[in-house]
């Protein structure tokens, strides 16, 4: 065995956390060793999550733009049609991706290592590399940025042909004419409404009455009603009695009330669970929590103060940007450099088709927090950009307190929410006035213009507030 090699900075795992992390320690002029058991880098978001689910969701709203386009030809999608030929550009971005990112990474002077690492004391780390070779490496700071799976429990009999997760869904060859999900979040809602934009049978299965229960349930409602017009089913309230493969065409679902589910093809989609089994963390002086992950502070702290852990594996939201904020903060935090508190206004983009998003408090949380808080609804019926496009399922809806002052919070669902967010991101962390919105000229025709006419609605309930208070 050769002597440790001594860094700054190691971290492990080289998805969105762990990039990050490891630029944000280049850029501060430190040594950091970055190890990735695979052999490429960017994670589950660039192989198996946000990136091949977005191509193939780009790919259903094309089909269906053409579908629009052409409706007096009937054109009809093949029913045997190829996943692969839905995810043309994948290996192109993918590529392109990971081009950009080692480049990045070689540009900032950082060690990138490929192997399995684990912990053999809380200051030294040993890498085994595919070829049986080990390497140790000790640091100043650790970052834990392994990331999450999907979760399966073992009633679920994931067989990754007929029983799918969310990493082996799109490795199927043809698109199927029938698809069962269960579970209504994130992911289970995304490719739910995916595929039933792309013709296929689509019945999506939850314990709770509607799916996506940390949103906004009127956006939900919303997405819903969309998801059923293309064809699809939401059975909400149910329990699983047992599921299997016939051994012939189909996979066959019992649900809690007797309810038969026949289908080609079925997605466990339950949550994702963090990545930790290889670490030997107890050997650091870490414990996992009852959630399967390790806790942290508010800079991403364990309780050992020198080992950081972010992004999936430290919990929920699971998302790319919490992930990148996440490694960035744990080594400004490791360094004494400033933080800043971005992480109270981390948005949330969901990619169901229509998207939602959310900043900020929604109407639940500000009834909560004061008593009548003002909320004012922009329909994308009434906006001139969506009614263009044909897209006008859409509403935004604007949070104020209950003078109808200060803006708390936006929730939208519709086409381009999860670009249009980052106009209430910036307002909200601006700390901006219901006012601001009118008194900005806004580019015409947009989507954009919703902000203006949610605001509008605030100023007009709040006018009314004011009159009834004043008889
Ligand atoms: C279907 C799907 C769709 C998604 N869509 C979106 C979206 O639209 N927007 C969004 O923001 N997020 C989305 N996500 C979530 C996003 O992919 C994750 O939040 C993000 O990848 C988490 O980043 P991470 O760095 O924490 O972990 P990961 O990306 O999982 O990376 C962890 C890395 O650690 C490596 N590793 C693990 N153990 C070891 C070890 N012992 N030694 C060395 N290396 C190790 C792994 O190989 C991996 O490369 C989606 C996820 C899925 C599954």
């Amino acid at each position: 065995m050769s002597t440790p090699t001594a860094y700054d900075i190691v971290i492990i795992g080289a998805g969105p956390a762990g990039q990050k992390a490891a630029i944000q320690g280049a850029k501060a002029g430190k040594r950091v060793a970055l190890i990735e058991r695979e052999r490429g880098i960017g994670g589950s978001c660039v192989y198996r999550g946000t990136i091949p689910s977005k191509t193939l969701r780009e790919s259903a709203l094309h089909i269906n733009r053409l579908r629009r386009a052409s409706e007096a030809f009937e054109f009809r999608i093949k029913p045997d049609a190829e996943i692969s030929a839905l995810l043309s550009r994948l290996e192109e971005v993918v590529q392109t991706h990971d081009t950009f990112m080692s480049k990045q990474l070689r540009r900032n002077g950082i060690s990138l290592f490929h192997g399995r690492a684990r912990f053999l004391n809380d200051r030294t780390i040993e890498m085994q590399s595919v070829d049986g070779a080990r390497q140790q490496f000790t640091a100043e700071h650790f970052v834990i940025a392994t990331g999450s799976r999907p979760r399966n429990p073992p009633e679920f009999p994931v067989d990754h042909e007929h029983i799918l997760d969310s990493d082996s869904l799109l490795s199927m060859i043809y698109l199927p004419r029938s698809l069962a999900i269960i579970g209504g979040g994130v992911i289970g809602c995304e490719y739910a409404s995916i595929f039933a934009l792309l013709g296929v049978q689509v019945t999506l299965i939850d314990r709770a009455t509607a799916p996506l229960q940390f949103m906004d349930q009127e956006l939900v409602a919303q997405f819903v009603t969309s998801f059923e017009q293309r064809g699809g089913q939401y059975l909400g309230g149910q329990t699983i009695n047992s599921m299997a493969w016939d051994g012939a065409t189909q996979v066959v679902t019992i649900l809690g009330d007797g309810q038969i589910i026949k289908s080609e093809k079925l997605l466990v989609a339950l949550g994702r669970q963090a990545n930790v089994e290889d670490l030997n963390l107890a050997a650091a002086g870490l414990q996992i929590n009852a959630k399967g992950s390790l806790s942290v502070n508010q800079y991403c702290q364990t309780d050992v103060p020198h080992i950081y852990a972010a992004g999936d594996m430290v919990g929920a939201p699971a998302l790319a940007s919490k992930a990148m904020e996440q490694g960035r903060r744990s080594v400004r935090h490791a360094l004494n450099l400033p933080i800043g508190d971005a992480l109270s206004t981390i948005p949330l983009g969901i990619y169901t088709i229509p998207e939602m998003a959310s900043i900020g408090m929604d109407e639940k949380a500000a009834s909560e927090r004061y008593r009548n808080p003002i909320v004012g609804r922009a329909k994308f019926e009434e906006i001139a950009r969506a009614q263009i496009s044909g897209s006008s399922d859409g509403l935004l809806k604007m949070i104020a307190d209950p003078r109808g002052e200060r803006l708390l919070g936006i929730q939208i669902v519709g086409e381009s929410a999860t670009e249009l967010i980052h106009l209430g991101q910036m307002a909200l962390q601006q700390g901006a006035m219901i006012e601001s919105f009118i008194d900005s000229v806004f580019n015409f025709p947009t989507y954009a213009e919703a902000y203006r006419v949610a605001a509008l609605d605030i100023l007009g309930q709040a006018a009314k507030r004011d009159t009834a208070a004043a008889a």
